[in-house]
């Protein structure tokens, strides 16, 4: 077989597998060799159901029977339902949402389960035969195998589970440490299936034609397999290390491509020249500009603004990212450098860009609110000198200051605008992502900065690259600005070609969120101390759990739903009294305005939102959020969502409802009363609950694998290390055209551009 067979004529494949295959975007021989198992099924996990405990990952061998389909009570999402039992007792399965299953396994039948052993409200143990200990737990949305003949000693202990056709026991082995692969599947193929597809891969020697595209002397570095080692130990191994070392190589592997493609990205940029901007003389009026702010800078804020300076010394492009929590004072940071471009002299004819002065810089919001309010920040940070400020959204142009008055705005035309943009006459523009459309001229675009935007990649960065009417070259400054929290080596992987700087303090003299961890006995307490700031005339954010569900469609439906619930749920047991409103991603754009609107003005005094939902507008009344659910969300996401309070004059609160009363949990919840910014907590996140806390593919184009890699910051910082100096040595790796070629094919696959 080759790797580039297709997998329909080397395998007798039915419509079924041929619609899974194609779902999990399997079609050749390698794409089935590089759909790694996302576990491995490990004897030791094999539980007697009476040792099931609330919270367990297990798998249990057994009989199933009283299947049924039906409706879940509250939500009426169809539902199958059984219990499986073995000689020590019996537990309830459940699975939501997978109806058909009830239909796929037969009364009576062998099957292996997989799954998390859950409570219900007051149980922690399933029923045993010999005194039972109460009924409380269920298995949830186990993953199956049936078993046929299945050889099971029913005297054993511990049941063991059937050996896999073709692997005949070696000397000495014993079922310990015999795992099977676990495979993503999808209805219509099974782990089983793969476990033999591969095996039949292997089988033909196809692997002897697989040449490795890590250089060799970086594997030998880091003590990595070799891609043919690595391949078969990911899916076949002998031991748990076996398995895990092919795992790091292919979690660094990701990462190595990841950073190849930044890096590259990096020195393309830099090959460009840039506006030298000279701050050093500049020194007295930059403390000047910044003696007039109504405030003292934090030393962060002083250390990034040192550092932007520093970059923008240079003669190529910077390239930087500025992270900091919402409210830390990036804004100021960004007019600072604003400040300084606009107010660079002419500099001297030998230098190698010869400008007259008219440096401008352009301020990119994500959105059209986010850019006027900037627009009038810069006003207030400005008007003393004064220097003319541009804004330019969808919905028409303005610019500061009016003639007609000198201290505010006027609204202008887009052409007239633009004009003055590309003659010079406005230093600083701001505005939506029109920014930097081909229609917008610059005379000397120096500085370009993007608030809130998660990534800017090579193609948009493409376009700010500029040629003179000589046929300079030139490229902006570019500083990036984000109060997304992610942990430090996620932000070196995904922003790899980016430097970073972190506002890592609030301001002095903020008014803190008073945030509580609110455990289901003082629910009813922490309600009535609620009303009575809605009493005071304050608003209420409640968001709602998140329901996680493997489809993306299906979990939209779940979340809307407990969103609607709940509103109904509070009106009619708690808030009688007072407007509820929801918000939720499925609603049309205009009913979600309406909504935000009536909030806005006070006409709903509680507005019931998933967690998905954008409250794009900033409501200072609405001083108190409530999140439900709250254990089932990252510390980062639940900071994130805390921030909705943060920018009111009366003091906020946020109320941090948690369902389980499990000690670890509620330890966890109390970092956000200690943590000192966002950046901390998902940090936190990391190490308590893993990589699979920041969403992989979905949010940041990383696979689940190469999640595990972010984990681990020797892994990152060596493949950032190998990759800057792969490149600086080899930057179009012509001498390593397989890695090129891997490198092309994952930037494509996760859309990086
Ligand atoms: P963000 O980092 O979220 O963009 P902003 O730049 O909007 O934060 O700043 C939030 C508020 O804090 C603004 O009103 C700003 O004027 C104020 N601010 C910024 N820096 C400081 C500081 N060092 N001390 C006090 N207030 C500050
Ligand atoms: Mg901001």
């Amino acid at each position: 077989m080759q790797l580039s067979d297709k997998l329909e004529e080397k395998f007798r494949l039915d419509v079924n597998q041929k619609k899974a295959l194609r779902k999990l975007k399997i079609f050749s021989v390698a794409d089935l060799l590089f759909h790694f198992p996302v576990r491995y099924s490990d004897i030791s996990e094999v539980k007697n159901i009476a040792d099931l405990v609330a919270g367990d990952m297990a798998t249990v061998y057994g009989k199933v029977s009283k299947l049924k389909t039906k409706k879940a009570f509250r939500s009426r999402i169809p539902m199958a339902e059984g219990e499986i039992e073995d000689l020590s007792g019996k537990i309830k399965i459940t699975w939501f949402n997978q109806a058909y299953l009830a239909k796929m396994i037969r009364e009576g039948d062998m099957v292996k389960l997989t799954g998390r052993v859950t409570a219900k409200k007051n149980g922690i143990y399933p029923h045993t035969f010999s005194g039972a200990k109460g009924v409380g737990v269920y298995l949830a949305n186990p993953e199956f195998e049936k078993l046929p003949n299945m050889p099971i000693d029913m005297h054993d202990t511990l049941f063991r589970p059937p050996r896999l056709s073709g692997t005949p026991p070696s000397q000495g082995e014993k079922y310990m440490g015999f795992s099977y692969p676990i495979y993503t599947e999808t209805r219509g193929i099974t782990s089983k299936w793969f476990y033999h597809a591969i095996e039949k891969i292997f089988k033909d020697k196809t692997l002897d034609n697989v040449q490795d595209y890590i250089p060799d002397n970086i594997l030998k570095k880091y003590h990595l397999p070799t891609l043919k080692t690595a391949l078969v130990w990911i899916h076949k191994p002998k031991n748990k290390k076996d398995a895990e070392s092919a795992r790091k190589r292919f979690a660094f592997e990701e990462v190595f491509c990841i950073q190849l493609e930044r890096q590259h990205d990096k020195f393309e940029y830099r090959k460009n020249k840039s506006f030298q901007i000279k701050a050093e003389p500049l020194a007295v009026s930059v403390n000047k500009f910044l003696s007039r702010f109504p405030f003292e800078l934090t030393v962060s804020q002083k250390k990034a603004i040192k550092t932007i300076l520093n970059d923008m010394s240079k003669t190529f492009p910077m390239s930087r990212l500025l992270e900091g929590d919402v409210g830390s004072g990036k804004t100021a940071v960004a007019a600072t450098a604003a400040y300084v471009v606009q107010n660079q002299r002419p500099q001297d004819k030998n230098g190698d860009l010869q400008t007259f002065g008219n440096l401008q810089t352009a301020y990119m919001a994500p959105t059209e609110i986010l850019a006027t309010q900037h627009f009038e920040s810069f006003i207030e940070y400005f008007k003393h000198l004064p220097i003319n400020i541009g804004l330019i959204t969808g919905s028409g142009c303005r610019k500061f200051p009016s003639k007609l008055n000198p201290s505010g705005w006027t609204t202008i035309s887009r052409a007239q605008l633009l004009k003055w943009v590309a003659n010079g006459e406005i230093p600083i523009l701001i505005g939506t992502h029109a920014l930097i459309t081909k229609t917008v001229k610059f005379k000397n675009l120096a500085l370009v900065v993007i608030d809130e935007q998660h990534r800017f990649g090579t193609a948009q960065r493409r376009k700010l690259v500029h040629k003179d009417t000589k046929g300079n070259i030139s490229a902006p400054h570019l500083l990036s600005m984000t109060a997304t929290p992610i942990p430090r080596t996620l932000a070196l992987t995904i922003y790899g070609d980016l430097d970073l700087s972190l506002l890592d303090e609030m301001p002095l003299g903020r008014k803190q969120i008073i945030t509580e961890i609110i455990t289901p006995n003082k629910r009813f307490e922490t309600y009535e101390k609620i009303r009575q700031e809605l009493k005071d005339g304050r608003q209420l954010y409640v968001i709602c759990p998140r329901i996680n569900e493997p489809d993306p469609e299906k979990e939209l439906a779940l979340n809307v739903k407990s969103a609607e619930a709940e509103a109904k749920r509070l009106k009619k047991e708690v808030f009688q009294e007072y407007e509820i409103g929801v918000l939720h991603s499925k609603m049309s754009k205009e009913k979600k305005e309406k909504v935000m609107q009536e909030f806005t003005e006070g006409k709903i005094n509680i507005l019931c939102a998933t967690s998905v939902v954008e409250v794009g507008v900033n409501v200072p009344n609405a001083t108190v959020i409530i999140i439900e659910g709250a254990e089932r969300f990252g510390l980062a996401q639940l900071h994130q969502l805390r921030g909705r309070v943060i920018r009111s004059s009366h003091q906020a609160f946020c109320y941090i409802f948690a369902e389980a009363k499990a000690e670890k949990t509620i330890a966890r919840l109390k970092a956000l009363k200690t943590a000192k910014n966002g950046f901390e907590l998902a940090e936190l996140d990391l190490t308590l609950r893993g990589a699979g806390e920041l969403g992989g593919t979905k949010q940041w184009g990383i696979t689940d694998l190469g999640m595990e890699a972010i984990k681990n910051i020797k892994m990152v910082e060596a493949a950032r290390t190998e990759a800057i100096a792969l490149i600086e040595k080899d930057p179009e790796l012509s001498k390593y055209p397989l890695l090129k070629q891997k490198v092309k094919s994952k930037v494509s696959e996760f859309h990086f551009e």
